[in-house]
């Protein structure tokens, strides 16, 4: 199913924006895609072994070159939920999209990882904590530090990996949690129709204080959660996590290097 852009009758219009450097020609060296990496600095890690918990975590960016949408990928939110992580690393280690800019946060709670629990030792559920506090405890300050660097960079999409118990009831295979923002139902809607999102269903809702939840809610910037049961077998999990990154990279025009893109982004 092809959307057209801005056509949706309960569509918010997009912001207004200064007009960006001219689109270069597209040329097949331009659809090699280079890779740059960003690692939280030398000062940071300082900070984080002061703090007794790291509040500043950068993205793995994945530049192609060419203008376009910008998505972010989160895992390693609940750290018992390994197979988002996996997903995560695999994607920043591979080929970038072909146009706009690719943002992946592998381990978002590096403490709860190391533990392989829900929530980092001693605090609460992260993602029950944002928008954060700057001067909070040690995951509200980590929740902080999230919700600024997705308030900074603005991506057009921000999708967050993680593994269901059962909670939801949603059946036995994987779903998308939809925000009640309209560009994120639209966006989750047109994932679903793509190969690969066959077996997913999605449903509303995703509790407050949830990252995906503020981010749409306070930032409007469109945020889905991908959960994936546990009943799924784990050599299976990451693989599903794959496909919905590859579907919303697709959705947004990311794969394609000329104008047609199958929704376009606000930019
Ligand atoms: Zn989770």
């Amino acid at each position: 199913m092809k959307i057209p852009y801005n056509k949706g009758r309960d569509r918010a219009p997009c912001p207004v924006r200064r007009a960006g450097p001219p689109a270069r020609p597209v040329t097949e060296d331009r659809r090699r895609a280079s890779v740059r990496a960003s690692f939280p600095s030398a000062a940071a890690a300082f900070v984080c072994a002061l703090l007794g918990s790291c509040a500043a975590l950068s993205p793995i960016r994945l530049e192609s070159e060419i203008l376009g949408p910008t998505l972010l990928v989160v895992a390693g939110i609940h750290g018992d939920e390994p197979s988002g992580v996996e997903a995560a690393r695999a994607l920043a280690a591979g080929s970038p999209a072909r146009r706009g800019r690719l943002l992946v946060l592998p381990e978002a709670n590096p403490e709860a990882r190391a533990a392989e629990s829900r929530a980092a030792p001693g605090q609460g559920d992260l993602n029950r904590s944002f928008p954060g506090r700057r001067l909070g405890a040690p995951g509200e300050r980590r929740a902080a530090s999230l919700f600024r660097m997705i308030r900074t960079s603005r991506p057009d999409l921000v999708l967050d990996l993680h593994e269901s118990d059962g909670t939801w009831a949603e059946g036995p295979g994987p779903f998308l949690v939809v925000p009640s923002l309209p560009r994120a139902a639209e966006l989750a809607l047109a994932m679903l129709n793509l190969p690969g999102m066959e077996g997913f269903s999605y449903t509303g809702g995703p509790p407050r204080g949830s990252l995906a939840a503020e981010i749409s809610g306070r930032l409007a910037i469109p945020a889905l959660v991908v959960e994936i049961p546990d009943s799924v077998p784990p050599s299976r999990r990451a693989q599903l996590h794959r496909a919905a990154v590859d579907a919303a990279m697709a959705v947004l025009g990311m794969m394609d290097t000329g104008e047609e893109g199958r929704i376009k982004p606000c930019r």
